[in-house]
């Protein structure tokens, strides 16, 4: 479903991403893990051309992601992409946060709309919530409506970069239970985390990028149980 050719991406003169290729299937789940500063985020907003590479080629759905207007335009559609930064307009209701990209970008009628996004808002435990503002919400609560946010644009993939790192301990699990939820569903996710238990029960698959590198990718069993590689064995025990 995407495919990504030795790209590869510098800032400056430090190369933060050095060839990497690899596939995403659709209908799966990928946690990219890594240490800080290996390029996770970087290589997750290559994909919707949040950031540019500078050399290789990047396919999404068979769109090649560049700047060609037409193929940004279709690429936005389908990519969701949720930060952790929840990034919710702070003017807007939840309800009218949702309703937003749809009615303009898709030009939905916003009884369709409401409609639409009152539906996300109970799929994420948020319908009670509709007409409040972001300030008056949890942080937890502000993540799940971001979710929902992007979901109403109908993506076929959705992004994760560290969705719950900005959250209270007690609020990750509400998120990472919508995230369940919708990996259930058939969604194609690909999600930065340091959260090991998630990525062991949700992943069909681990990626770890070291220094712009993948250096592995396996599935989460052999990943978490069978892990023969010095440097990541290091990098688990520091995070467990
Ligand atoms: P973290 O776990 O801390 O989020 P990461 O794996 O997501 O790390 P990236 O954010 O992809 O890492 O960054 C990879 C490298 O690129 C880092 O050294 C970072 O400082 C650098 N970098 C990222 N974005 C920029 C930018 N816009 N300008 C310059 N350097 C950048
Ligand atoms: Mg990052």
């Amino acid at each position: 479903f995407i495919t990504v050719q030795q790209v590869q991406k510098a800032f400056g003169a430090h190369q933060v991403l050095r060839n990497v290729s690899t596939h995403f299937d659709a209908g799966k789940v990928t946690v990219i893990l890594g240490s800080s500063g290996s390029g996770k985020s970087t290589l997750l907003r290559m994909l919707n051309r949040l950031e540019k590479h500078d050399s290789g080629t990047i396919t999404v759905d068979g769109i090649e992601v560049s700047d060609d207007a037409k193929a940004l335009n279709a690429l936005r559609r389908e990519v969701g992409m949720v930060f952790q930064q929840f990034n919710l307009f702070p003017h807007l209701t939840v309800l009218d946060n949702v309703t937003r990209a749809p009615r303009r970008v898709r030009g939905t009628p916003k009884a369709e709309a409401e409609a639409k996004a009152m539906e996300l808002l109970r799929k994420v435990g948020m319908e009670a919530h509709a007409h409040k503002h972001p300030f008056a919400l949890s942080g937890g609560q502000q993540q799940r409506v971001a979710i929902a946010r992007a979901l109403a644009m109908e993506p076929k993939v959705m992004l994760f970069d560290e969705p719950t790192s900005a959250l209270d301990p007690e609020m990750v699990k509400e998120v990472l239970d919508v995230m369940k939820q919708l990996a259930r569903s058939g969604m194609t996710m690909i999600i930065v985390t340091h959260e090991m238990g998630f990525a062991r029960e949700v992943a069909d698959r681990v990626l770890f990028l070291n220094q712009g590198e993948i250096l592995q990718d396996r599935p989460p069993e052999a990943f978490f149980d069978q892990q023969d590689n010095p440097r990541i064995r290091a990098f688990l025990g520091q995070i467990a």
